[in-house]
């Protein structure tokens, strides 16, 4: 069951959303963005007539935020998006659910403790909504996170920089082709749900390894390489990929550039029953970028996810990464 605190926020995001959306002719998603903006700026903000603003008020007035967490406010707004995100006709562009966050969150705080490391950059190149950085952000809240996000979709980007608005986190939101040179320097850590497709733009693919050279480039194939220069030397990638990333012709050329950048960790397999489709269904893949002095790992870590929902099964993977780490360390 939802906590009523969170059930009120989304209350009020929604029912303002359906107000903005008819009085503005904004999409669901769009009025989301303006009311979330409206409630963290304290005021309304688009012309709308006296009737809509009484109404808009009143729901305003029934919340205050300053009584909710991060993680409740994150929480509302995942919802909220969640509903927008219905008519939102593209399959690969959804949001990140949180279960899928915490559990990299869980994982990546095995590897900080293994590492030592207290403060890290983070970069997510295909941020979206920001609903994954944020979850990261809420449960790695005991670590300094300088984050950064970038997104080709300007409404999505939108939601990610109110809703570090509101969760008052810290990002740098960049609103571009993430295959573009990009002008951030390189992080300790990427998380990316990748998108997954083909890349149109041949004048940005064929600066990739991963290029193809006949036909479109695969983008979560240009996405890893992009995330791959991004990172330090020694720094970590968990990636959101699709089952199938290893199988077709070029997944040789994959494995072959992999090879020659970095480490694989580890393979965990999402549990089936949280896609519609078998054949979307997904993994966590984890990378460390090559260093020099550092050998791969002795056995790569490979799981397979019974369940996200069950409290104990996310418990058990992040024992079994914690020992495998140890072991690794000897
Ligand atoms: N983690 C995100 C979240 O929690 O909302 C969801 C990521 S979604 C699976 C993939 C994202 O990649 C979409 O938001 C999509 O718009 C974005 N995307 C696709 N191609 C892109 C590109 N070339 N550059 C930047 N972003 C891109």
């Amino acid at each position: 069951m939802l906590g009523s605190k969170v059930e009120n926020l989304f209350h009020v995001l929604d029912q303002t959303t359906e107000i903005l959306m008819q009085s503005c002719q904004l999409t669901y998603l769009e009025a989301l963005v303006e009311t979330g903006e409206n409630l963290f700026q304290g005021d309304i903000l688009q012309p709308v007539d006296d009737v809509a603003k009484k109404r808009m008020e009143k729901l305003y007035q029934s919340i205050k935020l300053e009584m909710l967490s991060k993680e409740e406010i994150r929480r509302a707004f995942q919802l909220v998006t969640l509903k927008g995100m219905r008519d939102y006709v593209q399959p690969h562009h959804q949001m990140t659910p949180d279960s899928i966050g915490i559990l990299i969150s869980g994982l990546l705080r095995e590897f900080l403790i293994n590492g030592h490391i207290e403060t890290f950059t983070l970069l997510d190149p295909a941020v979206g909504t920001g609903n994954l950085v944020a979850t990261i952000q809420n449960q790695l809240s005991d670590y300094a996170i300088e984050a950064y996000g970038v997104e080709v979709d300007d409404v999505l980007l939108k939601l990610a920089y109110v809703q570090a608005n509101l969760q008052e986190q810290s990002i740098q939101l960049y609103n571009q082709d993430a295959l573009e040179p990009l002008f951030i320097d390189p992080v300790d850590v990427v998380v990316s749900d990748l998108p997954v497709g083909y890349y149109p733009r041949k004048e940005f693919a064929k600066e990739y390894q991963l290029d193809r050279e006949e036909g479109h480039a695969f983008s979560h194939y240009l996405f890893i390489e992009q995330s791959l220069k991004h990172t330090k030397p020694g720094g970590l990638l968990f990636f959101v990929i699709p089952n199938d990333l290893f199988e077709g012709e070029d997944a040789a050329k994959l494995h072959a550039f992999l090879k020659e950048h970095a480490f694989i960790q580890g393979l965990i397999q999402l549990p089936l029953s949280m896609f519609k489709n078998e054949r979307n269904a997904k993994s966590i893949f984890i990378l460390k970028k090559k260093k020099e002095g550092e050998a791969p790992p002795k056995k790569v870590f490979m799981a397979q996810m019974p369940k996200l929902t069950n409290k104990n099964a996310v418990q058990d993977i992040i024992s079994q990464i914690r020992i495998w780490l140890r072991e690794e360390a000897k």
